[in-house]
């Protein structure tokens, strides 16, 4: 790989971290890591057992309880995270390139935008530490005495973390910044299938000087090391962004203990191009939300709706678009799209497009991978209508579909036609459209005119099968807290 520093290329120690010590698993199980983008083993990963994840949550719980976590004002709180947002930008190169070989996507993604989110992250919740507080109660006297009542916010206590392999340095920040700025320890799980990225970051947590047992690393199998963490007492808060067949089993377990949480989970998310609108932002902007990190975005734009009046331009300009993304190298400067991260994601993907083809989709472009090692697949786009199972299910992969509609009411129908509810965009020029769209859509968000991007400051959520709970903005401090209500009668 050209271009990039022996630093930049540095790979992180693949070792649990526990109460500040890096170490291996109990039973010293590891499992190959391998570069999807050529093959090629890049080391060993710890896979954790129940013990070294019952080891972590001791260790968070301890810290939680009596350490000097607890005893740390939210202004030094907020200072250690601005400390970590700078080290996470001063090791940018480093963090995107680890994506890179873990995941397969090319270098400049990460780089351009998940680092720099990741670091914007992490100052916005710096902000919110010595902000989180209670509210004071005007009350009628008791009994003949003063009434004074306020509440309390405070850390709901040890929070596990458990994140998925296609942006693992963003979706970590977004569980981090606010359990850290609320006073939490939290044990994190990242997938198995990239984690070198996370690691890292927990090298950078304990370099900016958080106390030990504050961040836990445990790395592993969602079989082994997540059930562990799910089921175990010491947990008070699952937070999870993953697949919803997970997250329906997590949430299963946390409700018979009565545990909190945060579900973030997948999406079929809509791209309602309507008559009016701007067909050269649409085309760049829908294409790249189906090809960006080779279609493996919880909120790509996998469906696109479009107005059957200007359908068959907006057809003939995307395909054009899929055709001219140039998919290779991760590093390479032109590389628009890279590997699928595994070879069973890339037949994942390919089933879905054989199932596509077997029900009637027309397949405009793409529809094979690409003959080069690693997981290729090239940009693909399907015409067809809403109730195939290429525009049902969520594919996690380089395949859009392009569906016509014949007016505004239809569109909506079509759009909220679905199980999950994450994004939706909104392509128009008309305010008052977009505006009425926005309030109808039953999505967690609504973006008009362009494919997101998510900012820190806003909440990020999932509604139907898309997720429960906010992250993110204020709402990511409220689910990272609890309330409490206290009388004080004199
Ligand atoms: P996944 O559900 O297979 O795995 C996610 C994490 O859960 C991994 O760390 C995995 O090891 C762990 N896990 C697996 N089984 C577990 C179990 N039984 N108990 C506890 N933990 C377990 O998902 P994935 O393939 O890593 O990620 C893709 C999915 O994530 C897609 O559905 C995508 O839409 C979703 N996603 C959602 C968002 C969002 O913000 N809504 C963001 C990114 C990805």
């Amino acid at each position: 790989m050209s271009g990039l520093s022996e630093t930049a290329r540095r790979l992180p120690r693949t070792e649990l971290h526990i109460g500040g010590r890096w170490r291996a698993a109990a039973d010293g199980a590891v499992h190959p890591i391998i570069n999807p983008g050529n093959g090629q083993p890049l080391g060993a990963l710890s896979m954790a057992t129940s013990v070294d994840v019952s080891a972590a949550v001791v260790a968070a719980r301890t810290q939680f309880e009596t350490g000097a976590w607890s005893r740390l004002s939210g202004a030094d709180r907020g200072r250690l995270l601005w400390r970590l947002a700078d080290l996470v930008e001063a090791n940018r190169e480093n963090l995107a390139y680890l994506e890179a070989i873990d995941i397969g996507r090319p270098y400049f993604e990460p780089f351009m935008f998940e680092i720099p989110l990741a670091a914007d992250t992490f100052r916005h919740f710096a902000g919110w530490a010595d902000k989180i507080g209670g509210s004071t109660f005007d009350l009628p006297d008791f009994d003949g005495r003063q009434r004074h009542s306020y509440t309390l916010r405070q850390p709901i206590g040890v929070v596990g973390a458990i994140t998925p392999w296609n942006a693992p340095t963003m979706i970590a920040s977004w569980k981090l910044g606010p359990a850290l700025a609320a006073g939490n320890t939290v044990v994190i799980k990242p997938a198995e299938d990239a984690s070198l990225s996370t690691i890292r970051l927990v090298e950078l947590i304990e370099e900016a000087g958080f106390p030990a047992g504050v961040v836990n690393l445990v790395t592993g199998s969602g079989a082994v090391a997540g059930d562990a963490l799910v089921r175990h007492p010491g947990i008070d808060k699952i937070s999870f962004t993953g697949s919803p067949g997970v997250g329906r089993r997590i949430a299963a377990i946390a409700s018979e203990a009565l545990k909190k949480v945060t579900l973030e989970l997948g999406g079929k998310s809509p791209q309602i191009v309507c008559r009016d609108a701007d067909l050269d932002r649409v085309i760049p902007g829908a294409s790249i939300s189906m090809f960006a990190n080779q279609g493996q975005t919880c909120a790509s734009g996998s469906r696109v709706l479009v107005h059957e009046a200007i359908a068959d331009e907006v057809t003939e300009r995307l395909v054009a678009a899929a055709q001219s993304v140039v998919v290779g190298d991760p590093f390479a400067l032109d590389t628009q799209m890279g590997s699928l991260v595994s070879e069973r994601q890339l037949e994942r993907v390919d089933g879905y497009v054989r199932k596509g083809k077997a029900e009637g989709a027309r397949l405009l472009t793409g529809g094979s991978r690409i003959d080069r090692p690693g997981s290729f697949y090239a940009p693909t786009l399907f015409a067809g209508d809403n109730d195939l199972t290429i525009a049902r299910e969520e594919i996690f992969g380089p395949v859009g579909t392009i569906i016509r509609f014949r007016d505004n009411e239809e569109a909506l129908q079509l759009a909220n036609q679905t199980d999950y509810g994450l994004t939706s965009v909104v392509w128009t020029r008309d305010l008052a459209t977009a505006n009425r769209f926005a309030r109808q859509l039953k999505t967690g968000s609504v973006w008009v005119n362009a494919w997101g991007p998510p900012h820190p400051a806003l909440p990020w959520l999932g509604v139907k099968t898309s997720g429960l709970g906010s992250e993110l903005g204020w709402s990511g401090v409220l689910a990272n807290t609890v309330e409490k209500t206290v009388s004080v009668i004199s």
